[in-house]
């Protein structure tokens, strides 16, 4: 069916594209992102875009319908994402290269729902956009899901990061090469402890120094904070 029917963009509706260059234009605006409040341990960590409008509708078609065609432009607005976050303090002072993408599993729920790990998809996606812009990236699945982390859908921040630690353990690799750059990668980041759990899962058991990790995600929701 995907052949037959023309593509609508998840953005305007708008026939031809998935994501039409007008809509994808108007919400790519990489930063440099810290939630409020921060969580201990989260490295530097960079968004493409803030999480509403076609990229909110773009990473739901993505995630939970199924529209793989979105992978591509998901994939190439994280690595601009990784581009700022490697051209910028604290990682940028290091130099080191080769980078490793390292993607946040799904869960085991989310997987059997899915029915595949769709921030993988679209790291190898990203991959494929660094290593077009000569830079080293390899998508390296060092992480794995334990028992231990529950879904936090619906829980507070601080809840959360108790409910996360020791969500992640590594995975069956080998430790990377002295000097890499281990980047964590997410579809979207709330309070950033999924990323931070992450993080410290990879640092701890690599033996990492602070430079050598960051994150990067498609976007950041915006939070509000209760007066
Ligand atoms: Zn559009």
């Amino acid at each position: 069916m995907e052949l037959l029917l023309p593509r609508a963009c998840v953005g305007c509706g708008q026939d031809g594209s998935a994501w039409c260059p007008h809509c994808l234009e108007v919400e790519f605006d990489p930063v440099l992102h810290r939630p409020d409040p921060c969580p201990p341990m989260l490295p530097s960590l960079a968004a493409a875009a803030t999480y509403s409008g076609s990229v909110r509708s773009a990473v739901l078609a993505a995630k939970e319908r199924d529209r793989r065609e979105l992978d591509r432009p998901l994939g190439a607005m994280l690595a601009a994402a990784v581009g700022l976050l490697i051209t910028s303090e604290p990682v940028r002072a290091s130099r080191l290269l080769p980078l490793w993408l390292v993607p946040v599993p799904a869960s085991p729920a989310a997987l059997r729902s899915r029915g595949r790990d769709h921030v993988s998809d679209w790291t190898r996606w990203t991959v494929r956009c660094l290593r077009a812009a000569k830079i080293a990236a390899r998508c390296i699945p060092a992480l794995r899901r334990t028992s231990s982390g529950l879904d936090s859908v619906g829980l507070d921040a601080a809840a959360r990061a108790v409910n996360l630690r020791g969500a992640f353990a590594l995975g069956r690799i080998s430790a990377p090469p002295q000097g890499t750059i281990l980047i964590v990668v997410d579809d979207i980041v709330t309070t950033g402890a999924t990323l931070a759990a992450a993080s410290i899962c990879l640092s701890t058991g690599f033996d990492l120094d602070p430079e050598q990790l960051g994150a990067a995600v498609v976007a950041a929701t915006q939070r509000h904070r209760a007066l």
